[in-house]
Order: structure tokens, then C-alpha cells, then sequence
């Protein structure tokens, strides 16, 4: 089923533009030494949303994303009920000096109204969740409520302890029905599942889920069961990119190593755009590369080849390769284990993200003191991996974790963020304050 996408969604929205046209509209576009901000700047143009809707039962919606805004059927919770297991009665009986006495005239259980009247003097025995009996707005818990004789059927009130509505939750106090209870390009997280759930809505509309095709490129990669070789190294990009895409809830066609051979190429990019919304590769990208990879992308799509001022990092191809009427936007990372980790972290995260539809708000950056002096030069983004750990005295600290190799995959496990020292930052002293982009599981 193709629907049209939800109006001003993205204002990616307008029809797709030209890599040369993105490029035109960004200020101080520079191919050669590109600043992450627009990095960020150019994908966000230049990846337009998956716009076909499926409709999922809630139980296998977790991690997708809201193709539609969901007007409340109903209001929750549906009555006026107790917060608490106790005593209802009207607030303006309360006695500010002494107890207040009640009579009590009946029983109200949750799941039934309870059908009774209650007079001045009165009150109900209430269960938590049960429907607040007519009248009354006001639950003395029953903790608080002094019972002098158990032989009598009056409970005396404390003074000074409640007001008028304690204890008592509102119609509608979480949602009401006719008004929005959540928006599209919502990420459905466990509780806004559980919140279209006290809807009682058993399925839900979601954006398909974007494919997004992963090669490695190469000829040293070495895909795992092969043995091992002189030069040679295992395919470590394969695994960590499945995960990140995964991670993040797009369908991952898995593409394995392509030899670095044009007619393997040709066809390992044709399948990958006729199947998949992306396409992510690692290696071959780089300004000394001798191999076909970045000749491939310039033959059969519009593709632009970057430096980008960043450290790991630094080259990277993006693009689009057309396939009739659609269009597989090409993501070409560097080689480098942590690169790649890095690369997607910072630009192909986001830029997934805005393919799924997902209105995802920026990554939250953490204020961490850094435990040692790290060396910066401005005029690049550096990310290195830190451990964010709270110090004696109860404050976020970070320290880096030791070999910071943009090929040592060991000091990215150990980590649980990235620092990201700005474009503009110089070094950092001992006890200064950096930016963390905690991993969060998605690394
Ligand atoms: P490249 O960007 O192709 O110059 O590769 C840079 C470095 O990353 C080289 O040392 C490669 O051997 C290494 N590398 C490239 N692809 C992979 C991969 N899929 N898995 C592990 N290492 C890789
Ligand atoms: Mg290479």
C-alpha cells in the first residue's frame, strides 16, 4: 500500500535535488575539507523518507515508527477513580482540628460501579482503580484512616493530612479522547506502545521499514571461515554496520565482501539498488585508492567523494544511484574499523533515521569533565572514545580508553561514548568539560 507522505513532514519533502543543487544551497560547501555540520546539512537534503505505510499489530510495532498522528478514541483512564485502596468521600466534610468521622455505606471494586448514594456524614471503602462513587472526590488511604472500634462501621480522618481531590485520579488525566496522543515520525519505544495499548488499539500505522543494502569492499578483507593470509584481515565492517543498522530498525540486506573487480562491483551496486532504499559500503573511498569502488559509483550514479574535516574519519562518498523511478541513496564509508563506527555514528545514523520517517530529536551530548589533557587541533571534528564514569564526588567524568587507532576495534568496545571535540576547540585540559555522545546500545 503507497500512501502520500505526511505533509511537511521533512522539508527533505520537495522533490529530490541534484547532488550539485544540494551543494549550490550550502554555504561554504568545500568538497575538499568539509566541516561535519554540513555534512549533516547535505544528507539531511538529500534522503527523502520511505513513504509506503504498513499496518502492524502493537505487538510487532516495537521500534517503529509512526506513519500517522493518533487521536485518542477514548479518554484514559475512562473515569474518575482511586489512586489508592482507602476511603472516598467528599473533601469539603475534612475537619481542620480534629478527625473527621465517615460512616462507611459500601464497597467500591475496580472493574464495577459502585451503584449506591452516599450521604453527608458517609463515605465508601474504595479499591484502587475502582470508579470514584457519585459526588465524591476525595480517597483517605486507608493507611491514614484510624478505625477506633473494629466493631464499627465508622473511620475517623486525621486532620491536616489531605485535601479536596487527593488520592483521586482524573477522566482524561493522561489522554483525552479526540486530541492527539501521539504524533507521526514517533518512534514506537515500549511505552508509547503501552500507551497506544490503553488506547485499545490493536494495530498501528507504521513507516515501511527502509532495506538498507551493506558491502564491504576490498581485496585484503577476508570474510570469517576463509583462512587466513599474508596481508589479509578479517571483515570486522560486515558485523559492526549490521549491528549499527539493525540497531537502529531498518532491514538489513546483508551483501558480504565484493572483490575489487569492476564487473563485481557493477553488479554487487545494481542489486543493491534494486533492492534497497541504502546502500552502505566501507573501503575504497579514499584520495590514494587504486581500486575500481570509486570508479563504480561515479558510473552509475550521481555520487560526490569527500574529505571531511574529522578525525577518525576523513573520506567518505555519498550519493544516489537511480534505478527507474527510485533512487538508493549510497553511503560509501572509509575503511577503517572505528571510521566506519564513527562515519555512521555522526552522519548515517541521522540520515537513516530521516529515511525511516523517524523524527528523531538530535542525540543528546553529554557534559563530562575530561579526566586528562587531549590534544585538538581546530578546524576538525575529533571523536574519541571515552568511558564516562561518575567520579568521587558524584560528577560525570570521562576518560579516553587508551590506543586511539582508527583501526583498534578493542578501545571502541571498551568505550561507552564518543567525545566530540568541535570544529572550532583546541585542547582540552585536565578537568575541562567535553561533549560526550553516549552510545546508548547503538554502537
Ligand atoms: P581503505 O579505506 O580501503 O583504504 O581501508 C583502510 C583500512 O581499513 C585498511 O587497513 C583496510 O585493510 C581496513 N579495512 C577496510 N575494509 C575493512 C573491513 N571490511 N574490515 C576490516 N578492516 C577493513
Ligand atoms: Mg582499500
Amino acid at each position: 500500500m503507497t500512501t502520500p507522505p505526511t505533509p511537511n513532514l521533512f522539508n527533505a519533502m520537495s522533490p529530490a535535488l541534484s547532488l550539485s543543487e544540494i551543494a549550490e544551497r550550502l554555504q561554504g560547501y568545500d568538497p575538499q575539507a568539509l566541516s561535519a555540520r554540513h555534512v549533516n546539512d547535505f544528507l539531511a537534503q538529500l534522503v527523502q523518507p520511505v513513504c509506503e505505510q504498513d499496518s502492524v499489530p502493537l505487538m510487532q510495532a516495537h521500534g517503529r515508527i509512526l506513519a500517522q498522528d493518533v487521536v485518542s478514541p477514548i479518554s484514559v483512564p475512562p473515569h474518575d477513580n482511586s489512586a489508592m485502596d482507602g476511603y472516598a468521600f467528599r473533601g469539603t466534610e475534612l475537619l481542620t482540628n480534629q478527625p473527621t468521622p465517615l460512616k462507611v455505606v459500601g464497597t467500591a471494586f475496580a472493574g464495577a460501579a459502585w451503584q449506591g448514594t452516599v450521604q453527608a456524614g458517609e463515605c465508601v471503602r474504595i479499591m484502587t482503580g475502582a470508579i470514584m462513587p457519585a459526588g465524591l472526590d476525595t480517597v483517605a488511604p486507608q493507611e491514614l484512616v484510624k478505625i477506633a472500634d473494629p466493631k464499627s462501621d465508622t473511620v475517623h480522618i486525621p486532620p491536616g493530612l489531605l485535601q479536596t481531590g487527593d488520592n483521586r485520579r482524573l477522566a482524561g488525566e493522561d489522554l483525552m479522547a479526540g486530541l492527539p496522543a501521539l504524533r507521526a515520525g514517533t518512534r514506537l519505544t515500549p511505552a508509547a506502545c503501552g500507551l497506544l495499548a490503553s488506547l485499545g488499539l490493536p494495530t498501528v500505522s507504521v513507516w515501511r521499514r527502509p532495506k538498507v543494502a551493506y558491502f564491504s569492499t576490498g581485496d585484503e578483507i577476508l570474510s570469517l571461515g576463509e583462512a587466513p593470509r599474508e596481508g589479509a584481515v578479517y571483515d570486522s565492517n560486515r558485523y559492526t554496520v549490521a549491528g549499527m543498522v539493525q540497531a537502529l530498525g531498518c532491514e538489513l540486506i546483508d551483501m558480504g565482501v565484493v572483490r575489487d573487480e569492476p564487473s563485481a562491483l557493477e553488479q554487487a551496486f545494481g542489486d543493491a539498488a534494486d533492492k534497497a532504499d541504502a546502500i552502505i559500503t566501507s573501503g575504497g573511498v579514499s584520495v590514494g585508492e587504486a581500486d575500481h569502488t570509486k570508479a563504480m559509483m561515479k558510473k552509475l550514479g550521481d555520487v560526490a567523494f569527500w574529505r571531511i574535516a574529522m578525525r577518525p574519519g576523513r573520506p567518505m562518498a555519498v550519493g544516489r544511484i537511480q534505478r527507474g523511478e527510485r533512487a538508493a541513496a549510497l553511503f560509501g564509508l572509509p575503511g577503517n574499523p572505528v571510521a566506519v563506527m564513527v562515519t555512521f555514528a555522526a552522519f548515517v545514523r541521522p540520515a537513516l533515521q530521516q529515511l525511516m520517517g523517524w523524527q528523531a530529536p538530535p542525540l543528546p551530548l553529554l557534559k563530562a569533565k575530561s579526566t586528562e589533557a587531549l590534544r585538538k587541533k581546530p578546524g576538525r571534528t575529533e571523536y574519541q572514545r571515552g568511558i564516562v564514569s561518575t567520579n568521587a564526588a558524584g560528577h560525570l567524568q570521562v576518560s579516553i580508553t587508551g590506543n586511539q587507532g582508527s583501526g583498534v576495534l578493542s578501545s571502541m568496545v571498551q568505550a561507552n561514548g564518543l567525545i566530540v571535540l568541535g570544529h572550532t576547540q583546541g585542547h582540552v585540559a585536565v578537568g575541562d568539560e567535553v561533549d560526550v555522545m553516549m552510545f546508548d546500545g547503538h554502537l
